[in-house]
């Protein structure tokens, strides 16, 4: 018998608790993986610090932990490949969809998995148990979305490729991120990062950064910022807008994204659009924070979409990304800090970033 620890969120504003289960037996078709590593995301931080108060906790708690990588564990039977074909072994590593679509709901049916009601948390204690990444298996289910880690690829690169890539990605894609295109990027953590990146792989003529963090600036520079806005020293919305029109000839942004987690951003990032442009919300996850907004400013044109999360094809297709970008783009930097997963609790202390600035990019817990 395996047994394995999986992170419980019992309350609010508690610290996380850690359980040990009886490992189940992958299903036909389904396999388990050892977690290698799992990835502290924002909206982890929300549950953390009970800014999701309004979303009840079951009563035995829920699962912690959605971003992340492991290598194959148990393959469950006939489950002989990825989700493109390739051939699957025990101890291959493996990225997964970290949305857990049902496949058969409107919004799957309509080809938004991303959008599909059925959310990535399952009660803590609910057969099979290992349904969190903060664990040291991860039980998956038949059909879901699996590829196989190129052999090019380190460790180091894959632990946020399923949550933070993933949404940033979608969200350009959404936004119609096009060859040319000035996009203004909110926010310089492990989104921000990867959307730097991405828009320049995209196409994108300029991409100018904001972040109040120096050091976190300078890797956005790294990551292909061509500009980036101190908003420390650009203190106030209109020197920042007035700073933005100046980058971009006058006239705007195409693409605006709010990768920070703050409502007001959504009036200021909008006013950086060109006519036209889009403002892409994917930061701001917390239920019942408001903005006053006057709807004139986007008659021209301008949109406002919201992003979550991704659509799981695009997997296999960012990590070849980050196999073309090797040596050009410092992706093994956004992982700053490597925790023992025992160590959760103390980790997440250290990667908070409400009220008191971190150093923390990205920390990592590893089984
Ligand atoms: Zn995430
Ligand atoms: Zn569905």
């Amino acid at each position: 018998m395996t047994t394995g620890r999986v992170v419980v969120v019992k309350q609010y504003r508690e610290p996380f608790v850690i359980e040990e289960y009886e490992l189940p037996d992958p299903e036909p078709g389904g396999l388990v993986l050892k977690i290698t590593q799992a990835g502290i995301c924002g909206s982890d931080l929300h549950t953390w610090r009970g800014d999701q108060v309004n979303v009840p906790l079951p009563e035995s708690g829920r699962v912690m932990g959605h971003e992340g990588t492991g290598v194959v564990y148990q393959l469950g039977k006939g489950t002989t490949t990825d989700s493109n074909g390739q051939p699957l072994r025990e101890g291959d590593r493996v990225m997964y969809s970290a949305i857990k679509p049902c496949g058969n709901c409107y919004q799957c049916m309509r080809g938004e998995p991303n959008w599909c009601p059925s959310g990535p948390y399952s009660d803590a204690g609910e057969w099979p148990y290992f349904t969190g990444t903060y664990a040291d298996y991860y039980w998956i289910r038949a059909k879901h979305p699996v590829f196989k880690v190129p052999d090019e690829l380190p460790d180091s690169v894959l632990g946020w490729v399923n949550c933070a890539m993933g949404t940033v990605t979608e969200g350009l894609m959404r936004a119609g991120a096009a060859e040319g295109d000035y996009v203004v990027i909110q926010g310089a953590g492990g989104l921000g990062l990867n959307a730097t990146a991405m828009a320049k792989d995209m196409g994108a003529h300029r991409v100018i950064v904001l972040d109040r963090l120096a050091d976190r600036l300078a890797l956005a520079e790294e990551f292909g910022a061509d500009y980036t806005i101190n908003i420390e020293e650009y203190d106030t919305p209109e020197a920042r807008l007035g700073r933005v029109l100046e980058l971009t000839d006058g006239r705007g942004a195409n693409i605006a994204m709010e990768l920070v987690g703050r409502a007001e951003l959504l009036v200021e990032g909008v006013s950086y659009l060109t006519n036209g442009g889009t403002f892409v919300e994917i930061g701001d996850i917390v239920r019942g924070r408001t903005v006053e907004f006057d709807p004139s400013t986007i008659l021209r044109g301008k949109k406002i979409i919201g992003s979550l999360m991704y659509r799981p094809h695009l997997l296999p297709l960012m990590m070849e990304t980050l196999v073309k970008n090797q040596g050009k783009v410092p992706y093994d930097r956004i992982v700053s800090n490597i925790y023992p997963l025992e160590h959760v609790n103390e980790a997440f202390a250290e990667a908070e970033w409400n009220e008191r600035q971190t150093t923390v990019s990205r920390g990592m817990l590893v089984p």
